[in-house]
């Protein structure tokens, strides 16, 4: 029997998001590599899927991969989950991915949703080139060396931040690109979902009225003409029109 690693995209907040064929294929696999077993376990349990769990997101997914891996090699159906969203953006998922192209092992996506399509859609922003930067860095020099290193950047740019770390990128984000209009998407697909098109100075207001929650994608293009960011060079966006 032909073993297959599926990679299975979850929700990212709304549960009506599960797609048909994401439930039925989590239904017949034998094992599900997940990102927090209780998380996961209540998601599946909803939807009626009663499958043996295994954390793989824990800081040891290197020494976890091949084993996993070898049991798809020895016949067995594996999903692999995330907390949400689909597996390997922005989480270790890609290290399983990495080792079952290295032994050859059968793999499947059950594409699905995920926060940055989601977010880049609803922005207005040019969708037809974007670049995803991932987390920023924590460290304020290295925040500031990712800035600089866009500040030429022509394509829709998108980040993840989390809560308690917005006010003080958005801050860096004025800093160093200056005050340019961004897209801060929150909660997507979620009953407080948000998207927020401000200069980043009114941005930071907007948020500082009460305390940060939830999940945020943050995006900006230097050539929307709305941006006005003091290190744009002179006939920068007619230039690359
Ligand atoms: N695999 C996920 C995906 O496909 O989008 C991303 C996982 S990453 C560890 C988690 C980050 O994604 C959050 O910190 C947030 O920046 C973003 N995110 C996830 N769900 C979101 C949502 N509903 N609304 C806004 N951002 C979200």
């Amino acid at each position: 029997m032909v073993g297959t690693l599926y990679l299975v995209a979850t929700p990212i907040g709304n549960l009506g998001d599960f797609t048909y064929r994401a439930v039925e294929t989590l239904k017949n696999v034998d094992l599900i590599a997940c990102e927090d077993t209780r998380h996961s376990k209540i998601l599946l349990a909803r939807y009626g899927i009663d499958k043996p769990l295994t954390g793989f997101f824990d800081f040891s997914e290197k020494e976890k991969a091949p084993r996993i891996i070898e049991k798809v090699k020895n016949g067995a159906k594996v999903a692999l989950i995330s907390d949400a969203g689909t597996p390997g953006i922005s989480d270790p998922g890609y290290r399983l991915v990495a080792e079952a192209i290295r032994v050859g092992a059968r793999m499947e996506a059950i594409p699905g949703p995920t926060a940055l399509v989601a977010a880049l859609v609803l922005s207005g922003l040019p969708t037809d080139r974007f670049v995803f930067e991932g987390f920023f860095p924590v460290k304020a020099g290295q925040k500031k060396a990712r800035l600089l290193s866009l500040k030429d950047e022509p394509r829709t740019v998108i980040f993840y931040e989390s809560p308690h770390r917005l006010l003080k990128t958005l801050e860096a984000i004025r800093e160093t690109l200056g005050d340019l209009e961004i897209v801060v998407a929150r909660e997507l697909t979620k009953k407080f979902e948000e998207v927020v098109r401000k200069r980043v100075s009114e941005a930071i207001t907007h948020f500082s009225h009460k305390k940060v929650l939830g999940e945020f994608v943050i995006l900006w293009n230097l050539m929307n003409p709305g941006g006005s960011s003091p290190n744009e060079p002179p006939g920068f966006i007619r230039r690359l029109r």
